[in-house]
């Protein structure tokens, strides 16, 4: 018998560079939207990154990933920093995180808003990428690392893509299109990689009976990269293995301003869901104060929205529907946006806009 969740645990992870800004401001604005909503989250710093290096001799520490396996969900900024020592487990804590809490879904949605420099308007759209397969190095399963150089000029790279991967995924992306618009495009090139896209397809067509209300299309994905440029408002919910969602999110973001305002939750079956931007460290603009924390915010909206959904909360649905009121109301003010989202301001404005906008919405 599960009884019902009243508080939440939730973690953060600062990561690297601007992320010591923009987390900051992500837990500040879920403090005063869960103050106003009467949520009460006990909030835990975790080390990761560049300072736990300093700290604790390594960018993921011993005890890190434990002391997470005991929270309700986290906040991750972005991580990678040019100091780091050049072995890949210090390179790239991010993927061990997505593996280790079976976060296989990598949920990032994209909206237009007006004045801010979109390519087009009335953009809304939710990319769903396969988080742990595909070709990342880092997270072959199968034979550990993907690349292989079996002479000096030769290099191997090997792609997995699983039925039970691609199922997972696929049930997660039509569970987001049956709350939206109730359309789902699958993104692939089973025309060449017959095999591996073929599984992901197939797997998709699977899970696909288990949702007759969901209207199902497929693009092949250099058609989609085509498409999204000319015509993104016909697309509601798209799913894709990894690397062509690692690309394809990009492309999204800079569709409507670039990659401060594109946010991401990353969810798995279990009950940890993780907050992450798509956007990284950014060293060129750290320390300035001008990093556009929209993507982190509502990444963070995007973690409260999905506790709210999944514990049956509403305080903190609550929270959503506060941080969303003052995100639409900062970013619909150049003096409240970052330079980047041809706004005025600064990020410390952006938040205090967003602040405002959520008193305003009370
Ligand atoms: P990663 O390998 O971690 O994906 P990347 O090389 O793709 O990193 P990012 O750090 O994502 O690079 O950013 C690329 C550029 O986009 C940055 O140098 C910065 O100019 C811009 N940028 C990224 N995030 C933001 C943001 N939140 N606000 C404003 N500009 C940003
Ligand atoms: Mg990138």
């Amino acid at each position: 018998q599960m009884t019902k969740k009243t508080s939440l645990r939730i973690g953060i992870l600062e990561g690297d560079d601007i992320g010591h800004e923009v987390v900051p401001a992500s837990v500040r604005i879920a403090k005063a939207a869960a103050a106003a909503s009467g949520m009460a989250i006990e909030w835990v710093d975790v080390p990761i990154g560049r300072r736990a290096l300093d700290t604790h001799g390594h960018t993921m520490p011993e005890g890190t990933l434990e002391t997470l396996g005991a929270l309700d969900g986290f906040i991750l900024g972005p991580i990678g920093h040019r100091e780091y020592p050049k072995v890949p487990e210090a390179n790239n804590p991010h993927p061990i995180l997505r593996k280790r809490f079976d976060l296989f879904a990598n949920v990032r949605p994209t909206r237009s808003f007006p004045g801010i420099g979109c390519l087009h308007d009335n953009v809304d759209m939710v990319i769903v990428r396969e988080n742990n397969e595909g070709f990342q190095p880092d997270r072959n399963v199968v034979m550990g690392s993907g690349e292989f150089r079996p002479t000096h000029d030769v290099t191997i790279s090997v792609r997995v893509i699983t039925v039970e991967g691609s199922s997972k995924v696929a049930r997660a992306a039509f569970e987001i299109a049956r709350s939206r618009r109730k359309k789902l495009t699958l993104v692939h090139k089973n025309t060449v990689y017959k095999l591996g896209c073929g599984m992901f397809v197939d797997s998709c067509y699977e899970v696909a009976k288990d949702f007759p209300d969901v209207e199902v299309n497929e693009v092949i994905v250099d058609t989609m990269a085509m498409r999204l440029v000319r015509d993104p408002q016909s697309f509601d919910t798209i799913v894709t293995t990894n690397m062509f969602g690692d690309i394809l999110t990009d492309e999204a973001a800079g569709l409507v301003g670039g990659l401060g305002m594109a946010p991401g939750l990353c969810i798995g079956r279990g009950s940890i869901a993780m907050a992450q931007a798509t956007h990284g460290s950014a060293p060129d603009i750290a320390g300035k104060g001008i990093a556009n924390p929209f993507a982190m915010i509502e990444s963070t909206r995007m973690l409260f929205d999905w506790m709210g959904h999944h514990h049956k909360i509403d305080a903190a649905l609550e929270m959503s529907r506060l941080m969303k009121a003052g995100i639409d109301a900062a970013l619909a003010d150049p003096a409240t946006r970052t330079p980047d989202i041809r706004g005025t301001g600064t990020q410390a404005d952006m938040v205090n806009g967003i602040l405002r906008g959520m008193e305003a919405a009370r």
